[in-house]
């Protein structure tokens, strides 16, 4: 089986999301107002972001649980919860808004709504890549750094094992 960095078991993602503090649930960056969000849930209407008919009900559902459960922050609540340095403040470039969820136990730093929790959600932080090269670690999520390292010692095994067959090669006396 190929390796993949980012696989985890559950018990390794309740571990290292209990260390971090559930930060991805507190000030979440998202693309979308919610004066926006609540227009496409109010028209039942986002064909403009998908291709099918699947991910359009899946982008509405999103849409509708965003209404119902996230509170739009403002950029310097955002900067005060955030426990980290988001660089260049997406706001900046227009590029984000920032919410908080309801659904976010504070006391056991877990999700409420875990089995209906949306797609943005789930997906966090890898949305199905097995490569986390490109992950954007600006939450400090410590999955990516996790899968970053081990990816990193994959790596190097390889390397090893590359550079111990060329010392066998080398060392291995031509017949003729
Ligand atoms: S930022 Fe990453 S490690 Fe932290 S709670 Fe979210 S998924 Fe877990
Ligand atoms: S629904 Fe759950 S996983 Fe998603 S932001 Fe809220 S608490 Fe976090």
């Amino acid at each position: 089986m190929a390796f993949d960095p980012t696989a985890f078991t559950p018990a390794e993602v309740e571990l290292l999301c209990q260390e971090c503090g559930g930060r991805c649930c507190f000030c979440i960056p998202y693309t979308h107002s919610m004066i926006d969000i609540e227009a496409f849930v109010e028209r039942g209407d986002v064909t403009a972001f998908v291709d099918s008919k699947a991910e359009h009900a899946k982008l509405l559902h999103e849409f509708q649980f965003i209404a119902e459960n996230w509170q739009q922050i403002s950029i310097l609540d955002a900067k005060e919860q955030a426990p980290y340095d988001i660089p260049g403040w997406s706001t900046e470039d227009g590029a984000s808004h920032y919410f908080s969820c309801s659904q976010f136990d504070p006391e056991t730093l877990k999700c409420s709504a875990y089995e209906k929790r949306p797609a943005n959600c789930r997906g966090f932080p890898f949305f199905g890549k097995q490569d986390p090269s490109d992950t954007s670690d600006y939450l400090e999520c410590l999955l990516v750094k996790e899968a970053k390292r081990r990816l990193r010692n994959q790596r190097r095994r390889q390397r090893r094992d590359l550079e111990a067959k060329l010392r066998r090669a080398g060392g291995v006396k031509r017949a003729r």
